[in-house]
């Protein structure tokens, strides 16, 4: 039997000071961290971003097959996400987090193992929060702050006709990883059985720890570009672009040759008798920035091998569409991701 230390034995503030104490703080912006009845921050001129998400046990995330440090890089992470899905550069995190009495101290400890990890890798300072007991669940909520040169920030409307639709990194991995530890969690439920995750580490890791594209916020700062609109992909690539379209009054056409699929997710979807395309237009929490830019970027789009160009942007008149493979021409659906999963 492993430890267990009942929350009741520290105490709110004795709990608070327990999963805070070895807080460190390392961007010049962070003025005033945990300790205080607010935080301060300074970002010297620069414009602020923020954004913040709500996740909720059994509807957000599934602890039967979410190890708590994994949910805490995770809870981090896909708020970073949104952050850098406006050009910005996150700085800060808020996170409260609210929980019952089946967590123990060590369970906690584990969570903020995977926040404190996340705000290292991404250079963030956790500054604040709040902590209560719930009746039932365990409840997460993150607030990411980050900072941006003025009128520097990318909004999802400023897409034009003719400009080229971009995306980073792979598409449908997230829902594929889901997929199998979904089915593997009902095997365990009915039969006892370990799960099979054997050769699947790929989509598991796209789904239990999805990292937020830093390194392409970067990329545009050096190469001199400016995205005309962009999101983060949560939704799935056709529901997002939808998204873009809509609040860019734009139409497009998108080709299905052209979506960045990564070879294990691909085999995997052909095992479960799922068309890959679907996966990737459909499937969410990939967190792949979405994103789209003038032709004139169109060489330094191409120098980036994390870079796919998978389609324009068009006069609002003529719809929205894919184009597949064998040439025809469909209507962009925004089915979710809830329907592959039945
Ligand atoms: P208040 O009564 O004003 O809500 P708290 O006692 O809840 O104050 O919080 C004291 C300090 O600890 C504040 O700086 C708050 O932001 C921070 N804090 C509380 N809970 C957390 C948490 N789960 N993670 C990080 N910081 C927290
Ligand atoms: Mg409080």
């Amino acid at each position: 039997m492993e430890d267990r230390t009942e929350i009741e034995s520290l105490g709110e503030f004795e709990l608070i000071d327990h999963l805070t104490n070895n807080n460190e703080t390392s961007n010049a912006s962070t003025i005033l961290s945990i300790g205080d009845d607010a935080a301060v921050i300074d970002h010297f001129g620069r414009q602020t971003v923020i954004s913040t998400d709500l996740l909720l046990e059994g509807i957000h995330f599934d602890l039967g097959y979410t190890p708590l440090k994994h949910l805490g890089y995770k809870s981090v992470v896909v708020n970073l996400s949104d952050i850098y899905a406006m050009n910005a550069v996150p700085t800060q995190v808020v996170l409260s987090i609210g929980f019952s009495n089946r967590f123990s101290v060590e369970a906690l400890d584990e969570f903020y193992a995977g926040v404190y990890a996340a705000c290292q890798e991404y250079n963030v300072d956790l500054v604040g929060g709040d902590t209560s007991t719930s009746l039932r669940g365990f409840v997460i909520s993150v607030t990411a702050i980050g900072e941006v040169a003025p009128d520097t920030y990318v909004k999802r409307s400023g897409a034009n006709a003719n400009d080229l639709i971009c995306v980073s990194g792979e598409l449908g991995g997230a829902f594929l990883g889901l997929t199998l530890l979904e089915r593997e969690n009902k095997i365990f439920q009915e039969t006892g059985a370990q799960p099979d995750l054997e050769g699947q580490a790929y989509i598991v890791g796209r789904l239990l720890k999805p990292e937020a594209r830093r390194d392409i916020i970067e990329y545009f700062a050096e190469a001199g570009i400016k995205p005309t609109s962009m999101m983060d992909i949560s939704d799935g690539l056709s529901s997002d672009l939808l998204h873009l379209c809509k609040q860019s009054n734009t139409g497009c056409v998108l080709y299905e040759e052209k979506l960045p699929l990564n070879e294990e997710a691909r085999e995997f979807a052909y095992k479960l008798q799922l068309d890959p395309t679907a996966c990737a237009l459909s499937g969410g929490e990939d967190y792949e920035l979405l994103f789209t830019v003038a032709q004139a970027d169109f060489e330094k789009i191409k120098t980036n091998p994390s870079l796919s160009i998978i389609g324009y942007m068009t006069e609002p008149g003529e719809g929205k569409n894919i184009v597949t493979r064998a040439g025809n021409r469909y209507a962009l659906v925004a089915q979710g991701w809830n329907h592959l999963t039945k």
